[in-house]
């Protein structure tokens, strides 16, 4: 800030990070707000005093209520120090202080600002994302209990005045016999509002804020239980492995294979550091964390659990997340935004289904909690488990460089059999029926007819992808994306999956004025339809986005499932996650060749990923079931992989891929993405940018790759123009310093209006 040094300020000064785009933080006075006369502390504060807190309690990690333009923020304090470099006429005072003690603990406080510096996100931003709301928007961590004392020495004139007024004197020896009750406690006593409010005014009674009762730690788990299941070998080994360095940092990586005892063995280490009084933190892909999920450990462990999700309302995520902080909770169970949850105790960090792209933040602060979680486990110096049975490349790569210990369950628990049979029906020369071979169908009458229940894996919604006109060829594309209209049934409509856009069916082509119009491909609700026809003495239950979208429709469903009568489930990636299906017999991929020439580079891995988890959820221990992939081009080397080796086999040949072409895990990669509504400027900006990182580029002798600016793969979307610039490098820290340099240059451009820019260390979307 460009001002002189004589006038500066020098005296004390509070460094706020607020929630604003700017990547820097912002210097206040502490002024205006007078220690409180009492102790110090909030104790003895007058119940409607709004300047909350005493200074005192100004250290890094408390929220602050700030002046910002002509606003007021919630920002967090990261230092306090002597001097700022800005004027003193120009800083402005803090307005109110709003807690007691710093929010995050330490670890989670040097977490944040660690990722806000890797992810090249504000700051103040960071703290925003890793609150629950409430905290976010200035509400106290725990409420303070307004109570009612007698004041120190009444007046006796006024005391006199009581003996004419039956009721306040009643309340006043009341209040001075109950020890400090509250307003509540007074009405339950018979006595209203307004009576309290005369003895105020009489300046015979005040009221004080007090603090809510300092929590308990949860009680630990007895250490020595009976557990009903013995472990097998591999599980045997890897609790083991994973109890000696219990305590200290490191990371395992659990591949084990579904129905291995991953849960099992979780659980087993869990149990040793809930009978030490030390807190598990559980982290679950979005769609993972199902009441079942909790009701397991709730069954299995007496500590009190808690769950950080979606689908709470405001007021229980701020319980929760109190719960874990003051450590009257044990286990934490969350989805992505968990992994900021302070905890008082903490003793393990395990993240099921690491894989899992939920894990990554898409926009806004793009994190990873995975990566995040690995971060915090050293920052916290405790052990890290990730479990997969399909483990991300960038983690079997850390295996294999001894960043992590990978520790192996190949085998389904109880099975001698290790994996289900998978076999790829070549339909190259063959004709379909919306999208089913006969040999295909044959098999689900098979099973059926054996009163088993049948899979049906299509990764598309809808009733079909496109529709055209046969006359000239025409196709329906969302104008405010570059992409094609999906069209549902139910109500009939084109429907746009990438910004939402609701249109009615054409009843002929806007281009030629044919009535000639059809659909190309199959989605979820065209095979519904087809399946019924097909199998009609069979329940066809098809779950996708559509039909879960009411509440509970989804617990419906599974329910009916888990009966066991014969039924066809039919869905999208939905139900590649959580849910076991153990009367499934067979499983059918029907189209597995979208992933498999897919633009993005990690295409295969997620199709193989997608279909060793689907095939997964089927069958039981005794009873494996079998996998049938429908696909065109059956000799592709990822398919052979897969139904003749394994996930492993298949991830050894894509790691070598990727080696060879110097793909993350082997590079970094940062996207920038542009997105305008004017397409030239956004050119024109990214243009710019790339100059800047060239000129960095040379002058550091950074060996940074650029690629681009160039078109997105999905071109235009909501309205938007997108275009990609992206940084690439095998040097981590080159990255990282060409990044902060960059981001620095950054907030000092001025942007095109209407121009977002986005920032995306480690990302998993390039689309
Ligand atoms: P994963 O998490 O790897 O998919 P789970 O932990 O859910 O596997 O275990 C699958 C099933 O096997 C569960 O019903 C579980 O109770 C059971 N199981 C786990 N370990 C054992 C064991 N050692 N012996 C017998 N059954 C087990
Ligand atoms: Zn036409
Ligand atoms: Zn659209």
């Amino acid at each position: 800030m460009p001002t002189t040094s004589k006038s500066n300020y020098r005296g004390l000064t509070i460094r706020v990070a607020v929630p604003s785009p700017l990547r820097r933080v912002f210097d206040y006075l502490p002024g205006g707000i007078e220690p409180e006369s009492n102790s110090g502390s909030a104790v003895g504060a007058l119940a409607n005093s709004s300047t909350g807190y005493s200074v005192d309690a100004l250290k890094p990690g408390i929220r602050v209520r700030v002046p910002f333009g002509n606003r007021k923020l919630v920002g967090v304090v990261v230092a306090v120090v002597t001097g700022s470099t800005v004027a003193a006429n120009k800083l402005k005072p803090v307005i109110a202080i709003l807690d007691r003690e710093p929010l995050f603990t330490d670890a989670v406080f040097n977490i944040l600002q660690w990722a806000a510096n890797y992810y090249q996100h504000p700051l103040g931003e960071v703290f925003a994302a890793a609150m629950p709301g409430k905290l976010r928007n200035g509400n106290q961590l725990k409420q303070d209990r307004q109570v009612w004392t007698i004041v120190e020495s009444p007046s006796e004139e006024k005391l006199k005045s009581l003996s004419r007024a039956f009721k306040q004197k009643a309340l006043f020896e009341f209040i001075e016999s109950a020890k400090q009750p509250s307003r509540a406690e007074c009405q339950l006593a018979g006595f209203s509002s307004p009576l309290l409010g005369q003895l105020a005014a009489k300046n015979l009674i005040q009221s004080r804020l007090i603090p809510a009762p300092v929590a308990t730690p949860f009680e630990a788990e007895e250490s020595d239980t009976d557990f009903e299941l013995s472990l097998n070998d591999d599980q045997q080994n890897a609790v083991t492995a994973i109890s000696k360095k219990l305590n200290r940092y490191s990371c395992f990586l659990l591949d084990g294979v579904t129905g291995s005892g991953k849960t099992e063995v979780y659980m087993r280490i869990m149990h040793s550091q809930l009978s030490q009084g030390k807190q598990c933190l559980v982290m679950v892909p979005e769609i993972g964390l199902t009441p079942q999920t909790i009701a397991r450990f709730e069954k299995r462990f007496t500590c009190p659990v808690v769950a950080i999700h979606s689908g709470l309302n405001e007021s229980e995520r701020l319980q929760a997340w109190n719960q874990a902080r003051d450590g009257s909770a044990g286990i934490i169970i969350g989805t992505r935004s968990a992994i900021f949850t302070p905890m008082a105790a903490p003793g393990l960090i395990i993240v099921d289904e690491e894989h899992d792209s939920s894990f990554k933040q898409q926009e806004g602060f793009r994190y990873s909690a995975r990566d995040l979680a690995v971060i915090r486990a050293r920052e916290e110096n405790i052990c890290v488990v990730l479990g997969s049975a399909t483990p991300s490349l960038e983690s079997l790569h850390n295996a294999n460089s001894k960043k992590f210990k990978r520790l192996i369950l190949p085998n389904r628990t109880g099975a001698k059999t290790t994996r289900n049979s998978m076999t790829i029906i070549d339909v190259a020369n063959e004709t379909l029926h919306e999208g089913f071979s006969e040999q295909l169908l044959y098999k689900i009458q098979r099973h059926i007819k054996q009163r088993n229940q049948v899979l049906v894996f299509i990764n598309r919604r809808g009733f079909a992808p496109i529709l055209n006109c046969q006359s000239c060829g025409w196709i329906a594309e969302c104008e405010n994306c570059i992409a094609q209209f999906t069209v549902h049934a139910n109500p009939s409509s084109l429907r746009c999956h990438h910004c939402g856009t609701f249109r009615q069916l054409p009843r002929f082509c806007p281009n030629c004025k044919s009535k000639n119009l059809g659909t190309i491909g199959i989605g979820t609700q065209r095979v519904e339809a087809f399946l019924n026809a097909q199998f009609p003495d069979t329940p066809v239950l098809r779950i996708d986005r559509d039909s879960t979208r009411r509440k509970a429709s989804l617990e419906k469903m599974l329910q009916q499932i888990n009966q066991g009568d014969p039924c066809i489930l039919l869905g999208t990636q939905m139900l590649a996650k959580g849910h076991h299906f153990p009367n499934i017999t067979l499983v059918a991929i029907v189209d597995a060749d979208a992933g498999l020439f897919s633009a993005d580079f990690r295409g295969q891995e997620h199709m193989a990923q997608t279909i060793v988890q689907v095939a997964g959820r089927a069958g039981r221990a005794n009873r494996p079931g079998e996998v049938l992939i429908q696909s065109r081009h059956s000799a592709h080397a990822t398919l052979q992989t897969l139904s003749t080796n394994s996930y492993a086999e298949f991830a050894r040949l894509q790691l070598a891929e990727r080696e060879n072409a110097a793909m993350p895990p082997f590079s970094h990669l940062c996207l920038l993405r542009a997105e305008a509504v004017d397409l030239k400027s956004a050119i024109r900006f990214l243009d710019k940018i790339a100059a800047i990182t060239d000129n960095l580029c040379q002058q550091g002798n950074l060996p940074v790759e650029r690629l681009g600016p160039i078109p997105a793969p999905m071109e235009k979307r909501a309205g938007r123009f997108r275009i990609h610039l992206i940084l690439k490098s095998k040097n981590r820290a080159a990255l990282q310093a060409l990044l902060s340099q960059l981001c620095e240059q950054l907030d000092t451009l001025k942007y095109p209006s209407g121009l977002r820019l986005s920032i995306d260390v480690d990302p998993q979307d390039l689309t």
